[in-house]
């Protein structure tokens, strides 16, 4: 009776609107969303009196809840977030933070008309690739190339103009699974290619190749163990041996490089080959991607030899998979920081690889101190800790660094995690032996404040 009675004193929706047509801060919304969100505080509202909360349906309270809805129907879905957990190229959170000239070139185009395919010493059509052809030569050593979409697109492009209807050796240890459905046997299959498995999962010889070679055979393909190692009793063809033997049998080596590294790079105890030295090996044609250690946005490149990227030119796949003008731009932008920068500086994910350890102690002190001086309740300690580099790249680094683990008297673990994520700019983190663990190999310095304004607010 009691809550009945409750329901019955529940504003109506055109008493709330009219209400709010005078509220400055939510008036100028349109009429429509404004009775949706307050019909939802209102339904909102009933719910909880039936659950036993008697003050939930006076008028400002569900004008209040109406606001926070508006809110968040204003607000983005895909937004900033600060990335505590140490993985550098974590694949759900956007991969590679862009460098300040890549930045400056996207925000430079993307307000109005570009140059995207616009020759300006002729005033005729242009080609959006002759942005970064040239970089990607400079920097590879390669003849010619070509950009798309992603890596797993440049897989399929070169595949399909290169193999289709015809037979593609592959190791059996280069079988690749990459995540997202990203699968070699199926990408192969797609592109209309035959799989030819040769050697087994820890070896595979020389010969294994050459006696799968035959009158349908359209190329070698080799894919970089980007996400995983065998180790142990292994062994694989020299690439060097594997260019000869291909062409000898005037067929094309390609390789998916996957992480695809500008720079010979070593960080948490592996090494990647860079993508120029793979090229002095003989291969004729290479894949890899934009967004993983290379540190631009997302794209997939091809380098290689001009008459296999002439034949990707002419294939009607490559519009279907084109590249973005802002990608494109951001491309360029890191480009840049290459050839005429100090990439291991200005690359942010060349910068967090290798971060010092002096460095990332310093930021764990000073994210402590922040933390300590809210006096909040909060237990904290700086401690050493191992990351990987995530992202389809150095599959067996480790990354030592630092961190802060926090407690919170009155909260549980989980629930201060929680707590975390789900702000307005989430602060994504991980939890170990019941603490939330802050590693700030990831942490931007704007971003120290910010955690410890978060903490302080909860
Ligand atoms: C990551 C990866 C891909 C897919 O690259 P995207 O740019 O994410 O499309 C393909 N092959 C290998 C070996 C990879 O590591």
């Amino acid at each position: 009776m009691e809550v009945t009675n409750k329901f019955r004193t529940l504003p109506a929706i055109d008493k709330l609107l009219s209400i709010v047509a005078a509220d400055p801060e939510i008036r100028h919304y349109p009429h429509e969303l404004l009775t949706v969100c307050l019909r939802q505080a209102v339904a909102d509202a009933r719910t909880r009196i039936k659950h036993g909360d008697g003050n939930a349906g006076s008028t400002d309270s569900i004008i209040r809840a109406a606001k926070i809805l508006l809110r968040e129907q204003a607000g983005s879905s895909l937004r900033r977030v600060i990335n505590a957990t140490g993985v550098v190229l974590h694949t759900n959170l956007g991969r590679a933070p862009l460098s300040k000239r890549a930045q400056e070139c996207v925000t430079g185009i993307m307000e109005g008309y570009s140059t995207l395919e616009y020759a300006v010493e002729s005033g005729q059509r242009g080609s959006r690739y002759a942005h970064v052809v040239e970089p990607i030569c400079h920097l590879t050593g390669a003849e010619d190339a070509l950009v798309v979409n992603n890596n797993a697109a440049a897989v399929l492009l070169v595949l399909s103009a290169l193999a289709r209807g015809r037979e593609v050796i592959v190791s059996r240890g280069e079988l690749v699974e990459i995540g997202g459905s990203f699968r070699v046997p199926d990408v192969l299959r797609q592109s209309g290619a035959t799989l030819v498995e040769v050697g087994t999962t820890n070896k595979t010889h020389l010969a294994d190749y050459e006696q799968a070679i035959g009158p349908n055979t359209a190329a070698i393909l080799k894919v970089h163990t980007s996400n995983y190692c065998i180790i142990g009793f292994t062994s694989q063809p020299e690439g060097t041996e594997l260019a000869a033997l291909a062409h000898k049998h005037n067929l094309p080596v390609i390789e998916d490089l996957g992480s695809g590294t500008l720079l010979p790079l070593t960080a948490g105890g592996q090494t990647e080959p860079a993508v120029k030295e793979r090229l002095q090996l003989g291969f004729d044609v290479l894949t890899f991607s934009g967004d993983k250690l290379l540190g631009a946005g997302q794209a997939g490149i091809i380098a290689g030899k001009r008459p296999y990227i002439e034949l990707m030119k002419k294939q009607p796949l490559l519009r279907a998979v084109r590249i973005d003008k802002l990608s494109l731009a951001a491309l360029e932008g890191t480009f840049k920081d290459y050839i005429i920068g100090s990439p291991g500086q200005d690359v942010p994910v060349l910068a967090m690889l290798n971060a010092d350890k002096p460095v990332l102690e310093q930021r764990a002190d000073r994210l402590k101190e922040l933390i300590v001086n809210l006096n909040a309740g909060f237990a904290t300690e700086v401690v050493q800790l191992n990351s990987p580099a995530g992202g389809g790249a150095l599959p067996a680094a480790v990354l030592n660094g630092y961190g802060v683990t926090v407690t919170h008297k009155n909260l549980r673990t989980e629930e201060l995690e929680s707590r975390l994520r789900q702000r307005t700019i989430p602060i994504v983190t991980r939890i170990r032996e019941d603490k939330v663990i802050f590693d700030v190999r990831c942490l931007l310095e704007r971003d120290l404040p910010d955690i410890a304004n978060a903490l302080g607010a909860l």
